[in-house]
């Protein structure tokens, strides 16, 4: 069959899902908990009361818009809610790309949808390298947006899949340095990890968008909800590229009440913290395997031996996450924070794995 299908989107790679049913699944940074017992309980009530056969109204998207908007101290006018921040950072590559004339950057090794975001976009994606260590340069990263003109520059932080953050300093430097008319998109959704969010530069850039997200910190990922933060003028504009009713009531109850009780998520986010160091501080000691710096809820590591080491988890029923092939990511694994005995569990194995061969 010749179906006339857009140019360009054969060649675009399809997002890769492991599906496998792993005991212990550390492969998607998910939260390895689920809901909080407290917080189930206040959305069976809610759920009790929601109107199924009816499209989500306005009061189900302001209820959840209100209380972000209040704790960002920003208008409601600023609050953009997505279907995943995923959702939100693809219509922003949209509305700030056209047929190959606009110019995105982001660094390389990031989030792998930037590029095919890029594409989608038919804008042309410009990916800055990280150093070697995987640390940030923001002067690299500022030229390459000044010297392409570029209509969005993207940053993740702190970075998936290398862990690693970027000063705020750098992020206030990058807006300080990039023109006004270009756009500055910050990927927060490990945010919560790290701490040094930029949200407090937002009213001096209204150039700048902040994403953020339910699916890591907030266990939510199942639900499919984020949201965005910039001026009343960006939120309108990309506002026009969602289809209609393009959240279900069900996340946006859901998100609502979880982020009503989002105190109760701070321990959990505080364990995860701290698996991260210990786990970080553990490998540092295993011979024959470089572990990078971590701010978020997963470690990434090099070792030559990564792809017969995922092999070994897989036999043990753990799955994480090999990038294979992936630019300046050869023979390295990205394991997400399970809980303490989880994570001994994994690395037991990886010890006896890298201790066995020589
Ligand atoms: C997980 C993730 C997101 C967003 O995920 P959603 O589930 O779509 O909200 C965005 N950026 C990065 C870098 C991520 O890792």
């Amino acid at each position: 069959m010749a179906l006339k299908y857009r140019p360009g989107l054969a060649d675009r790679p399809s997002y890769e899902m492991d599906e496998n049913p792993y005991q212990i699944t550390l492969n998607a940074n998910e939260s390895t908990l689920n809901m909080p017992p407290m917080v189930e309980d206040r959305l069976m009530g809610r759920f009790a009361s929601v109107a199924f056969n009816r499209y989500p109204g306005v009061t189900d998207y302001m209820n959840l818009i209100e209380q972000i908007a209040k704790n960002f101290n920003v208008g409601t006018n600023q609050v953009l809610l997505g279907n995943g921040s995923s959702e939100i950072i693809e219509k922003v590559f949209y509305c700030f790309g056209n047929a190959k004339t606009s110019k995105i950057v982001y660094p390389q090794p990031s989030f792998s949808m930037y590029g095919i975001y890029a594409a989608a976009a038919e804008a042309q994606g410009i990916p800055v390298d990280l150093e070697d260590d995987y640390t940030f340069d923001a002067e690299k990263f500022v030229k390459t947006v000044v010297d392409n003109k570029a209509a969005l520059a993207v940053v993740c932080n702190p970075n998936n899949p290398t862990g690693t953050g970027i000063p705020l300093s750098d992020i206030q430097y990058i807006a300080d340095n990039i023109p006004m008319s270009t756009v500055f998109l910050v990927d927060e959704a490990y945010i919560e990890f790290y701490g040094q969010s930029a949200m407090g530069l937002l009213k001096d850039y209204p150039n700048m968008i902040i994403a953020r997200t339910f699916s890591k910190a907030y266990g939510l990922a199942s639900c499919r909800v984020g949201y965005a933060i910039a001026s009343p003028e960006i939120t309108d504009m990309i506002g026009k590229s969602f289809m209609p009713y393009h959240m279900n009531t069900l996340s946006l109850v859901t998100a609502d009440v979880v982020y009503q009780m989002r105190s109760e998520y701070v321990p959990r986010i505080q364990m995860t913290i701290a698996e991260r160091k210990r786990v970080y501080e553990d490998l540092k000691k295993v011979n024959g395997l470089t572990v990078y710096p971590s701010e978020t809820n997963f470690v990434l590591f090099r070792t030559e031996k990564a792809e017969a080491l995922t092999k070994a988890f897989e036999a043990a029923s753990i799955g994480v996450r090999h990038f294979g092939s992936a630019p300046r990511l050869e023979n390295c694994l990205r394991i997400s924070m399970g809980t303490r005995e989880e994570n001994d569990t994994w690395l037991k194995v990886l010890k006896d794995f890298m201790g066995g061969q020589s």
